[in-house]
């Protein structure tokens, strides 16, 4: 069995930034990558420094010759169980048994998406999540922001900043008493319309987005929309191991300190597997600061 002194579960920009550190420190690295990052969808990233613009799985191709250009390893496999003891054992989907004095955990988030027909066509492009990732490109459209929960109300102040077309379509389970009046109040100042119903369609016109359809029929012309798809806790990994999490509004993430040690002695996370609000640039950092302390962990 390959022994290597670093581990990392999960290629995307966290896991990725790692690897390149530690090869350039001369540390002997193994990367095992799924090959599902969860942008995967976007047609372009935005915001990454340098790189604005550049498509998520270019990034991805870009970082994997960076860090194997450095000596990493990189096996495309799907990591089923990690087994401590003096070291730890990695065992793949393929069948593969690895050994590493420390593990990385960069298996990001899995997100639940709302039953909407359609959103898969548009889901990362004219259909998005995140104000930060697509708002300049959504800019001035006529929007429509689903919200399901009562603390999505805050999401709308962000949108509103980026078009002056908004309709925030409340779902008709979502419980009005929850929700803060303040927040209903500024928001119609704003010129924002809110409107009670459930989405049935995102509504194409030669490929783009022409609306939102609500199962009473009715439909609200958008070329743009945001929804908030759940995170599905974390990695069965980080349970498996008994990892302490943290439960954020956001989601489960698991609980690291800043260095990105978890709760077990040499296994660390950094990116979305441990704070879900990172983005790339943040997700990269993550992974860089966090190579940083294992080699020194290791002197
Ligand atoms: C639609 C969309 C658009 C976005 N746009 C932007 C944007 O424009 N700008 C921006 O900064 N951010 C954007 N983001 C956020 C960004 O994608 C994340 O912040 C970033 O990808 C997190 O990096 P990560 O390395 O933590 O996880 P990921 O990039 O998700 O990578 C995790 C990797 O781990 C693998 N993995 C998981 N479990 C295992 C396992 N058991 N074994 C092996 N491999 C495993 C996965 O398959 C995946 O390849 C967007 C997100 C979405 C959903």
């Amino acid at each position: 069995m390959n022994t290597y002194d670093v581990a990392i579960v999960g290629g995307g920009p966290a896991g990725l930034s790692a690897a390149t550190v530690l090869g350039r420190m001369r540390r002997n690295v193994v990367l095992i990558d799924a090959g599902e990052p969860v942008n995967a969808a976007a047609a372009h990233s935005q915001g990454f420094f340098t790189r604005d613009g550049e498509s998520p799985l270019r990034l991805l191709e870009l970082g994997r010759a960076e860090a194997a250009s450095y000596g990493t390893r990189i096996i495309d496999d799907y990591v089923t169980e990690i087994v401590p003891g003096g070291s730890f054992t990695i065992v793949t989907a393929g069948g593969e048994r690895l050994s590493g004095n420390q593990v990385v955990l960069t298996t990001g988030v899995r997100m639940e998406f709302p039953d909407i027909i359609g959103l898969e066509k548009h889901w990362g492009n004219d259909v998005a999540h995140c104000p930060f990732c697509h708002g300049w490109e959504l800019r001035d459209r006529p929007t429509v922001m689903t919200m399901t929960k009562p603390m999505e109300i805050h999401k709308a102040f962000m949108i509103a900043e980026l078009t002056d077309q908004l309709t925030v379509l409340i779902a008709t389970d979502v419980d009005m008493d929850a929700v803060d009046q303040a927040s209903i109040d500024k928001l119609v100042a704003l010129g924002v319309s809110l409107r009670h119903g459930d989405a049935r369609e995102f509504v194409s016109e030669g490929g783009a987005l022409s609306g939102v359809e609500l199962a009473d029929g009715s439909l609200i012309p958008a070329t743009g929309a945001y929804i908030s798809p759940s995170i599905a806790g974390v990695s069965p990994l980080a349970v498996a191991l008994n990892l302490d999490l943290n439960d954020t509004p956001m989601g489960l993430a698991i609980a690291t300190d800043a260095a990105g040690r978890t709760s077990m002695p040499g296994v660390w996370a950094t990116g979305q597997a441990a704070d879900t609000s990172m983005q790339i640039v943040t997700s990269a950092a993550g992974g860089y600061k966090l190579a940083a302390e294992i080699f020194r962990s290791l002197l």
